[in-house]
């Protein structure tokens, strides 16, 4: 005897018992009454894949039913007076399987009904074993069940936290990502830090790559610059790895062989901000701090209808407090589950999943039915717009690539021969001869743009052949290997670099 979560896999049983039952019923008993099991399925169907489901399966319940089965049909008729189907006391439908060895039912799939914030379920008499199992269980008697044919049978409830829908959720449909393999502080880390401004989507492969070439902290501790620029080309916002770097040097040197454990400690990390912190003593330590991000807002502003900006500091702390109050324990699979709500249910773009949504019932946007009017936002201020002239440079099989200075936008990265402006054929032939370069020939490359947080690059673009080997530049001649498997090119670049990766 068991009393579990229903799984996905539950739900081929469960279209298997529905079927057969569905058409035992009908050639045995009044067709009409039982044409309601198709609806009946699909309502099971659809809380088994919101993971609001139990399933109970016990051998004097198969018994039971089988019994019910070959003689009785097994209908409910009142609760308390009130017809089943009415009552906030319906709590278990037994479906039974005509296929046990004397032909009749083999398997009973017991159903706890969710029904607003209580699962409940019924029982049989007041001594049968599964009382106590279920009293276990935490469930209370909330009724009693009156068969047709006068048995009575007593219905329990339990509360189902907010918490407890959410974490059921995530059980069945979490996503399963590479460094939710363990719980592991520096794959946690580096995770959560890849993860800023960035979809799940895109940093998979990024992180796979990372970890595999620089597996530990200490690894990454001692790693050169250049080496995790690399591995973090085309990702973005490059601060981040130079940050994770400076903070892998610190907490290395500072713990050595362990990790810092409180906020504050953590805090002291270069780099390491509130959100990063939170989520490491959430998901890494288990301890109860909600790690605000873009999912988690958006689900906050449309479970609560909140009307401030949602990028605002004050929105941010109010929505880490509202989660913080519901977290009922489970820190991690609490973050981790909200991460994953509002990634794959209540959705950034597109199609919003309310009837999927294991916390629909407390949803004010989705009961008023203006789920789509959030998160409100400010509208973005108009993002400066410049000009460069970017120049390909080529000598023999080499490019001329140089490194940008320490501080600033894409700091410490390398880039293609660039000047401010847009320059005509003309203007860049006699720009590059004032550069000491010795041009042999020069064509247009189509025009580019680049969209940073808070600025645009328009550029124009040439591809330059040299007569002479360049000299007197802060530069690198690189070959086309080189330039793909060694220096980091951030991809505002990326027309340049596919113009390479073609010839
Ligand atoms: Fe989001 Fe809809 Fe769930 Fe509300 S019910 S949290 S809007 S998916």
């Amino acid at each position: 005897m068991y009393f579990r979560k229903t799984t996905n896999k539950d739900l081929l049983s469960v279209l298997s018992i529905y079927k057969k039952a569905i058409s035992y019923m009908r050639e045995h008993k009044n067709t009409e009454q039982w044409n309601d099991f198709e609806a009946l399925r699909n309502n099971v169907i659809s809380d088994i894949l919101k993971g609001i489901s139990h399933v109970l399966i016990d051998e004097d319940e198969i018994k039971s039913v089988f019994t019910l089965m070959d003689g009785e049909e097994p209908s409910y008729s009142s609760i308390d007076g009130k017809w089943i189907d009415e009552s906030p006391y319906l709590t278990i439908h037994r479906l039974a399987v005509a296929e046990h060895e004397k032909g009749y039912a083999s398997l009973c799939f017991a159903y706890g009904m969710l029904q607003g914030n209580h699962i409940r379920i019924d029982t049989h008499g007041m001594n049968h074993p599964m009382r106590r199992l279920i009293q276990k269980m935490g469930f209370m008697e909330c009724g009693v069940i009156t068969l047709s044919d006068g048995t009575k049978r007593i219905a329990y409830e339990k509360k189902v936290s907010f918490s407890d829908r959410l974490i059921s959720w995530y059980e069945l449909n979490g996503r399963d990502l590479p460094w939710r393999k363990d719980h592991d502080f520096y794959h946690v880390y580096l995770s959560e830090t890849m993860l800023q401004q960035t979809r799940v989507e895109s940093v998979k492969k990024y992180y796979q790559t990372f970890v595999s070439t620089l597996p530990t902290l200490k690894d990454l501790a001692k790693a050169d610059e250049d080496v995790y620029l690399k591995l973090w080309q085309g990702l973005g916002y490059y601060s981040r790895v130079k940050n994770l770097a400076k903070g892998a040097k610190y907490i290395v040197s500072e713990y050595g062989d362990s990790h810092p454990e409180t906020k504050e400690e953590l805090l002291q990390v270069p780099g390491i901000g509130a959100y990063t912190a939170n989520a490491i003593l959430s998901i890494c330590l288990d301890k109860p701090y909600v790690a605000v991000d873009g999912n988690l807002l958006r689900v906050f502003s449309r479970l609560t209808c909140h009307e401030k900006d949602i990028g605002s500091a004050s929105s941010r702390k109010e929505c880490e407090e509202y989660f913080l109050r519901l977290m009922d324990g489970k820190p991690s699979q609490f973050n981790q589950a909200l991460m994953d709500l509002g990634e794959l249910v209540c959705s950034p773009h597109g199609e919003i999943h309310c009837d999927a949504c294991p916390l629909n019932q407390y949803c004010l946007s989705f009961r008023k039915g203006v789920a789509y009017q959030y998160p409100r936002k400010k509208a973005p201020g108009k993002k400066k717009e410049i000009g460069l002239t970017v120049f390909l440079i080529r000598y023999q099989d080499s490019y001329l690539i140089r490194k940008r200075g320490k501080s600033g936008l894409l700091s410490s990265l390398y880039e293609f021969f660039n000047v401010d402006g847009h320059m005509s054929e003309e203007d860049a032939l006699r720009y590059l001869s004032s550069q000491g370069f010795v041009v042999s020939g020069i064509t247009g490359l189509p025009d580019s743009r680049h969209v940073f947080t808070h600025l645009i690059w328009n550029m124009k673009g040439y591809e330059v052949v040299l007569d002479q080997m360049p000299s007197g530049h802060d530069s690198v001649m690189a070959t086309k290997k080189e330039i793909m498997e060694v220096y980091s090119i951030p991809s505002a670049f990326h027309l340049f670099l596919k113009k390479i990766q073609e010839e």
